[in-house]
């Protein structure tokens, strides 16, 4: 009987009082390289314990200044982040990247708008970001609490228009950014540190999970990790997933956006439904990636509907 009442203790304890307690992220940045370093976001789906820390975000120390690969989930994250970078150097943070516009990667940034840190980030992106953004924002506060996204707001800010690739030095240490357009967005960045040979590549790549496909345009993005491919680099940062130092790594990410595209494209044409494919079961071949099911499920139906409307 004692142990039937403990675990109603639990179940009750864990129902009434969410998760979340503190809004720590427990960030620790990884070194990939000097004065080049990561914070590796939970490989799993958004939810109410990681707060929307599912993404990478990364940070380059130059002589003269600082800039950050991504602003993450929230004000509250990104607040933690600068702390932590605070704790590493005094030099200003410059630049904030903003690889694309999904709200793992940019709802921190209106920690950053209260500081005088220039956002780099497609124009496509920013389009959406500001369209979308509220509503993105909404959904995720009811989904996992708003405790997590206290003072995170969708704000339009002033912005640069640039010409792509753009250079940047941040003293002794030269960046380059590409614009990859209409691959995983519409308009994703690839940040380049050259001393290092460290290149973000934000969501064109996924490690160790499956790849999310909601506004992509899979043959590009496919030529994309192709390219990344044959560029030189020592380490790749994915916008999940843990740092990549073997191109043979890039290959799940094209295999999942190859596979997925074609049953999408097939179902289209045959008139199969999402749900038909559904109960053959999972295929084989993704049983290996992590969020596999949730992402066949999530993204499957997407895709079908999309090529049937194309
Ligand atoms: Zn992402």
């Amino acid at each position: 009987m004692k142990i039937f009442n403990i675990i109603l203790i639990f179940i009750l304890y864990f129902n009434v009082y969410p998760s979340f307690s503190s809004n720590d992220f427990n960030l620790v940045p990884i070194k990939v390289s000097n004065n080049v370093f990561v914070f590796v976001g939970a490989n799993e789906d958004i939810n109410n314990k990681n707060g929307g820390a599912i993404s990478n975000t990364g940070f380059i120390i130059g002589d003269d200044s600082i800039l950050v690969i991504d602003a993450g989930p929230s004000y509250i994250y990104a607040s933690n982040v600068i702390e932590i970078i605070k704790s590493f150097s005094d030099l200003p943070i410059k630049y904030l990247v903003v690889t694309h516009h999904h709200a793992d990667h940019s709802f921190g940034i209106s920690r950053y708008l209260e500081m005088d840190v220039e956002i780099i980030m497609a124009p496509a992106e920013l389009k959406r970001y500001l369209k979308y953004g509220n509503r993105s924002l909404k959904q995720l506060r009811d989904l996992i609490g708003e405790e997590w996204f206290l003072d995170t707001k969708i704000n339009s800010f002033q912005y640069k228009e640039k010409k792509y690739p753009v250079s940047l030095n941040l003293g002794n240490r030269n960046i380059l950014i590409e614009l990859y357009e209409k691959g995983h967005s519409d308009g994703d960045l690839i940040i380049k540190d050259k001393i290092s040979s460290t290149l973000f590549v934000g969501d064109l790549v996924f490690s160790g999970r499956a790849p999310t496909i909601p506004h992509a345009n899979i043959n590009n993005w496919k030529n994309y990790i192709d390219l990344i491919s044959k560029k030189n680099w020592n380490y790749l940062i994915p916008g999940h997933g843990n740092i990549i130092k073997n191109k043979d790594e890039l290959l799940p990410t094209k295999n999942w956006i190859t596979f997925i595209d074609k049953t999408a494209k097939e179902a289209s044409i045959s008139g199969i439904s999402a749900l038909e494919i559904f109960n053959e079961g999972l295929p084989d071949f993704i049983k290996e990636y992590k969020l596999a099911k949730e992402t066949w499920y999530r993204d499957l139906p997407i895709l079908i509907n999309k090529y049937e409307f194309d």
